[in-house]
C-alpha cells in the first residue's frame, strides 16, 4: 500500500490532474505534477510541480525519484518516458496498458483478439483509406490512429465524393476506418481496479455530444438494466483482461438493435465521470487515487440522479460578442446546481474552462433543468 502522506507523481496538467491532486490531498497525499506545455490546471494546485518536455530524461527522472507512485490523466505520452518512469518507480495504470489505449488501431485489435464488441474496422495504413473503406463498407468514419480526441482528426464518410476529399486529407497517415454505428445512445463504464484484481464500476453514464465534445452526461442512462448489467461487466472485464491497475472509462454505443459495443477505452478519469464529484458516494478521481495506492476501494453508487454539463470557452461569447464572464450566477443561485472552474485563463471555443452538476428526485425534471441553467449561462 502507498500509504497517505506518501507522494503521487502525475502526468498531465489538465483539470483531471487537478481534480485527481483534490481528492489525492484530502487524503493526505502530496502530489507531484509533470506537464511539458508550462504552468497548469493541475500544478496551480498540487505541491509540485515539474514543465519539462518529455523528452527531457533527467527531469522525468528527478520527477520519477521524487514520488512513491506515478499515474497519468493523460494518454499522448511517448513510450520512452514511461519507460524510463518504470525503470524507478510503479506507473498504474501500466505502459502495457497505455500502449493499447493510446493507439486507436491497437485498441481495435485488442478488443477483437479478446472478444469484445466492436465496430467493423479496417487499418489504413500510409494513409490508405480508400481501399480501408472499401473493406468496411459505407457510411464509415476515419479517425487517425494517434493522438485524437473530442473527434479531432475525424472524418464521416457517407458519399464517394466524402471518400475523395478523406483520402487526399488523411494521405501518409496512420488511420483507422471503422463502420459508422447507427446508436440509440451513447453510454460510458468507468470502473477501479486495484492490484489485487478487485474492481468496482461506477453506474453507466449516457453522454450527449455536440460537435464531437461531450456536452451533457446522464445518471442513471435512460438504458434498461440488462443493457447497465452489460455494460458494466464489459467495461469490467476489460480492466481485469488490461490488467490495469487504477480507473479504466469504456465509451460504448447502443445500437438501434439494442447491443453494446465499445468504442474507445481510457486508463484515466474521464470526462464523463466528472458527475460523481457531486452525485456519487465516492468521486473517479478518490477512486483513481484508492486503486493505484491499494486502498481498499470505495462504493461507487449514485446518490440521486445528477445531470454533468461541460463548460467550454464558448460560453465567454454571447450574441457574437466576447463577454467577461458567463453569467455564474444563474448556476451559483440555484441550490440543486454545483459549480466547479478549472482555473484556466484563456477561454478558447471548445476548451473545456469546467462544468457544473445539478442534482435531484427525478431524472427528467434534473435533465431540464440543466439544460435551461446553460441556455442561461
Ligand atoms: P471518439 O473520438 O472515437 O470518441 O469519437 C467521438 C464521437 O464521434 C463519438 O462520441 C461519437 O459520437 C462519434 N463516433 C465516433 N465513432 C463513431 C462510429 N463508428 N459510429 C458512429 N459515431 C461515431
Amino acid at each position: 500500500m502507498i500509504a497517505p502522506g506518501s507522494a503521487i507523481g502525475v502526468l498531465g496538467g489538465g483539470q483531471l490532474g487537478r481534480m485527481f491532486a483534490h481528492a489525492a490531498q484530502n487524503l493526505g497525499y502530496r502530489v507531484h505534477v509533470y506537464e511539458p506545455a508550462g504552468p497548469s490546471p493541475a500544478g496551480a494546485v498540487a505541491d509540485r510541480e515539474t514543465c519539462a518536455p518529455y523528452e527531457d530524461l533527467p527531469a522525468l527522472e528527478a520527477f520519477a525519484r521524487s514520488v512513491d507512485i506515478v499515474t497519468y490523466e493523460f494518454e499522448n505520452i511517448p513510450s520512452e518516458p514511461l519507460r524510463a518512469i518504470e525503470g524507478i518507480v510503479a506507473l498504474r495504470p501500466a505502459s502495457t496498458v497505455l500502449h493499447v489505449c493510446q493507439n486507436r488501431a491497437r485498441e481495435k485489435a485488442w478488443l477483437k483478439a479478446n472478444g469484445y464488441p466492436h465496430a467493423r474496422f479496417a487499418e489504413a495504413l500510409a494513409g490508405d483509406v480508400e481501399s480501408a473503406a472499401l473493406l468496411v463498407g459505407l457510411p464509415c468514419v476515419v479517425k487517425t490512429a494517434d493522438f485524437g480526441y473530442d473527434g479531432k482528426g475525424q472524418m464521416k464518410i457517407s458519399t464517394p465524393e466524402d471518400l475523395a476529399r478523406a483520402s487526399a486529407i488523411f494521405r501518409g497517415r496512420r488511420c483507422v476506418v471503422e463502420q459508422w454505428v447507427d446508436f440509440e445512445r451513447e453510454i460510458s463504464v468507468i470502473c477501479a481496479r486495484t492490484h489485487l484484481g478487485e474492481c468496482r464500476a461506477f453506474p453507466a453514464s449516457e453522454n450527449i455530444h455536440t460537435n464531437h465534445i461531450l456536452d451533457f452526461s446522464i445518471v442513471p442512462a435512460r438504458i434498461s438494466p440488462p443493457i447497465e448489467s452489460t455494460a458494466r461487466t464489459m467495461a469490467e472485464g476489460i480492466a481485469g483482461a488490461l490488467g490495469a491497475v487504477g480507473l479504466v472509462a469504456v465509451e460504448m454505443f447502443v445500437t438501434t438493435r439494442g447491443e453494446v459495443v465499445v468504442n474507445e477505452i481510457a486508463p484515466r478519469p474521464h470526462n464523463s465521470g466528472h458527475w460523481s464529484i457531486d452525485g456519487a458516494q465516492t468521486s473517479q478521481f478518490e477512486q483513481q487515487v484508492r486503486a493505484v495506492c491499494g486502498l481498499p476501494l470505495g462504493p461507487a453508487g449514485a446518490r440521486n440522479p445528477t445531470v454533468m454539463v461541460n463548460i467550454l470557452g464558448d460560453s465567454w461569447r454571447r450574441n457574437g460578442e466576447s463577454v467577461a464572464q458567463p453569467n455564474w450566477e444563474t448556476v451559483l443561485r440555484e441550490p440543486r446546481a454545483k459549480l466547479h472552474l478549472y482555473g484556466k485563463r484563456e477561454p478558447r471555443p471548445g476548451r473545456k474552462m469546467g462544468h457544473f452538476t445539478v442534482q435531484g428526485a427525478e431524472l427528467e425534471d434534473t435533465l431540464a433543468l440543466a439544460r435551461a441553467l446553460k441556455a442561461r449561462l
